[in-house]
């Protein structure tokens, strides 16, 4: 048969993962002349060969991949004939464009680690050790394609034997862009708080800083995506100093530790959550706390859910293999400002350390870590970051035009989309302050620059006190507004690929503009890509006091009483009440009673908080989401029964619900009833809509309790699962409303 010349295309996460020299391997196997180049796109092929031959040589491809790549798609065509004398591997070309995926920040490889640790390798210790199937990439990547010249590597010439190791297609480093060794890399340094170096090297600074973790400091650590502020999790003093000076009351702080058999010593932890643990993306798992642990009570009060994760850089092994305890590992920031990724950004967080461990190698993208838990066998991503992001998803059609979805305003995550492709920047944190607007600005130029990316329309909340829709409103391109409930169905649809059809969307999360510019967030939406309607939501309450009634469930409780009693509610005996002074009960009452500074809601998720402090669990919160954790501890299986509630045209009326939870007297049974009754409204409103899917997203169903329930009603349920089902996801919903849908589906 006659030799043609075939152009293969591979898109999908193909660069950084060693793809180039497994194709030469390959393509040397089935004899092939021609050449592999990796371009804006993806990987190409060049190749004289058969049809019957490019067929097989794909199939393989498939078959044999690299462990870290995954293909999305692989097309070829017959193109200009030429001929070659031998298969090579070409320099990037970036004139082609299109999206191409961003390998993610990945854990050290088995190799590597291996060789981390003997005595006999030239990079024993060295806390920068890498290679093509492990390490740092796109914190790293200051635009396509992925080349040294193009990270922030490129300020370190590579000396004679890691440029031999970079040159050998047969070796494990072979265009590995981030090695380095002792002669050539990056390296570290220690600091005092006040920015001082007292050592640099590559041994010392780690030794140092063994000796101030010791001794019971706190060290801000340069990690991936940002910097870790880092204490011993079994000293109480030093994770009490970290709170205090973190201005962090009650806020779990996440654990670092060295491998699965310590994981295994302080949480439960099933096969799935081990993989979760021990997977490349190393994420924080959100996992059940066993008793009897000598962590500190300050890593997580009250709650007994435990944030794990393992080492993930070098660097962090060569910490723990010495420390040989849990790290509290929290990122270096102040709430939930976006984490600190240079020295300048933790300068202004000085009081907060003590020492620092830094390290030469920029950071370009700012990434902070992902957080999971697994809910019945089911991934849901909390935070979506180092490790995954950014990743590309496919759409079920494709955008109208190039668009740019700036997201909402808590746990902001924005997007680009071309075509049927949209990237996801990693997690931001909340907008709202200037560090964090600059921050999320920033976000978008690293997606435009890293992708030499343009839009012509920009998606937005329909909220137009949000810092993103003020962002997107003084942008020069065409503007279009999203409802947020309304955006985080579409998140699920898209996620889960769902062709246009109409589904029922449960929409509960803890506010969010909805048409009648009232707050909503206990929303049933009927919904397809083209549109929604609001066929059922919560009865609507007021939030005493506005943003402060955010803060204090018990302003939310309390209207709630007075919806119900009146001015009566004054006299009933309840947490809630006694909470207050004489003083402050009388001029809520007259706010409730005017509708003064007491915006109107519908919100779930202020339900969750009211139910928190009538049930005198808690009366003022100090992070979002806090109340539904509180509630999730009193939870007992063992007991069952729901509240009554009432619907009509749509409207849902919790306040039966409310009289007899009040009366309950005990807090288990009146929590495991609460849980019943959400479920119970769910599966009710749906039986008006039995032939619609049901699509849950939003906030409250980051809530393992309410979600595992529902899960037992309906096995089927489309969620968020590789996506957050709370405002991280917006961005992709926000996406999802500005796709060609084909007439007639
Ligand atoms: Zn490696
Ligand atoms: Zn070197
Ligand atoms: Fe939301």
């Amino acid at each position: 048969m006659e030799l043609c010349t075939y152009k293969i295309i591979i898109k999908g996460v193909v660069q950084g993962v060693g793809f180039r020299p497994f194709i030469y391997t390959l393509a040397k196997q089935f004899s092939f002349n021609g050449y592999v180049y990796n371009g804006n796109f993806g990987v190409a092929i060049v190749l004289n060969a058969t049809q019957d031959e490019v067929e097989t040589f794909i199939t393989n491809i498939k078959k044999e991949q690299p462990p870290l790549a995954s293909i999305e798609s692989i097309e070829y065509a017959q193109v200009k004939q030429e001929s070659f004398d031998d298969f090579t591997i070409k320099e990037s070309a970036s004139s082609e464009v299109g999206f191409t995926n961003i390998p993610p920040d990945l854990f050290v490889c088995k190799d590597c680690a291996h060789e981390l640790f003997d005595p006999k390798d030239r990079r024993y210790r060295y806390p920068f050790i890498t290679c093509t199937n492990c390490g740092v990439r796109y914190s790293i990547i200051n635009n396509l394609p992925y080349d040294r010249a193009n990270t922030s590597m490129a300020k370190f010439t590579m000396c004679k034997a890691c440029e031999a190791e970079y040159s050998d297609p047969d070796n494990r480093r072979y265009h590995a862009q981030p090695i380095g060794c002792y002669d050539c890399g990056s390296s570290l340094s220690f600091l005092d708080n006040n920015q001082a170096q007292l050592s640099s090297g590559n041994r010392e600074p780690i030794a140092l800083s063994i000796e101030a973790l010791k001794q019971g400091a706190i060290v801000a650590i340069k990690g991936v995506g940002g910097y870790h502020l880092v204490c011993d999790a079994t000293n109480d003093v030093a994770v009490q100093k970290l709170r205090e000076r973190k201005h962090r009351s009650s806020k779990p702080f996440a654990l670092m530790l060295k491998d699965i058999q310590s994981a295994q010593k302080l949480a439960y932890i099933n096969d799935q959550e081990a993989q979760l643990l021990s997977s490349p993306q190393r994420p924080i798992v959100l996992l059940d706390k066993k008793n009897d642990t000598d962590l500190s009570k300050s890593v997580a009060p009250h709650l007994s859910r435990l944030g794990i994760f393992l080492a993930y850089t070098p660097l962090h092994l060569l910490l723990l293999d010495a420390l040989d305890v849990p790290l509290v590992a929290t990122s270096a920031n102040i709430s939930d400002d976006p984490i600190a990724t240079n020295i300048e950004e933790l300068r202004l967080m000085s009081g907060v350390y003590d020492f620092i461990l830094d390290h030469n190698r920029e950071i370009l993208n700012r990434c902070d870590d992902s957080v999971v838990m697994v809910i019945e066998s089911r991934i849901i991503t909390i935070r979506r970051a180092r490790g995954y992001a950014p990743a590309s998803l496919k759409l079920p059609y494709p955008l109208q035009e190039n668009a740019l979805a700036v997201g909402a305003h808590q746990k902001n995550s924005v997007a680009i989309g071309s075509e049927e492709s949209v990237v996801l920047s990693p997690y931001i944190g909340d907008l709202g302050n200037i560090a964090s607007i600059k921050s999320f600005e920033r976000a978008i130029k690293d997606l435009q620059r890293v992708y030499n990316f343009n839009y012509t329309t920009i998606l937005h909340d329909a909220h137009k006190g949000y810092d993103s829709t003020r962002y997107a409103r003084a942008q020069d391109a065409h503007k279009k507004e999203v409802y947020h409930h309304y955006a985080h169905i579409l998140s699920v649809m898209a996620e889960n690929g769902l062709k246009n059809q109409k589904v029922l969307g449960v929409a509960f999360d803890g506010t969010g503009f909805g048409e009648d510019a009232t707050l909503w967030g206990g929303e049933f939406l009927v919904c397809d890509y083209a549109g929604f309607e609001r066929v059922a939501h919560l009865k609507p309450f007021l939030l005493l006091g506005g943003e402060a009634a955010i803060k204090e469930p018990r302003r939310v409780a309390l209207a709630l009483l007075f919806d119900i009693y009146g001015k009566e509610a004054l006299e009933i005996e309840s947490p809630t009440l006694s909470s207050f002074s004489k003083e402050e009960l009388k001029t809520l009452y007259t706010m409730w009673k005017r509708g003064l500074n007491a915006p109107q809601t519908s919100s779930m998720g202020r339900v969750f908080d009211a139910i928190a402090s009538l049930l005198g669990i808690s009366q003022t919160i100090s992070f979002e989401g806090e109340s539904g954790m509180l509630l999730e501890e009193f939870y007992d299986e063992t007991t069952s029964g729901v509240y009554e509630y009432d619907v009509s045209r749509g409207i849902i009326d919790i306040s039966p619900m409310i009289i007899s939870l009040t009366k309950e007297s005990d807090t288990k049974i009146a929590v495991t009833k609460f849980f019943n009754t959400v479920v119970k409204i769910i599966v009710n409103i749906h039986r008006n809509y039995k032939n619609l899917q049901l699509c849950a997203s939003g906030g409250v169903f980051q809530n393992r309790i309410l979600v595992k329930l529902l899960l037992k009603e309906f096995p089927d349920l489309f969620m968020n699962e590789r996506f957050p089902p709370n405002d991280g996801g917006i961005a992709l919903g926000q996406m999802a409303s500005f796709m060609n849908i084909p007439k007639g589906s």
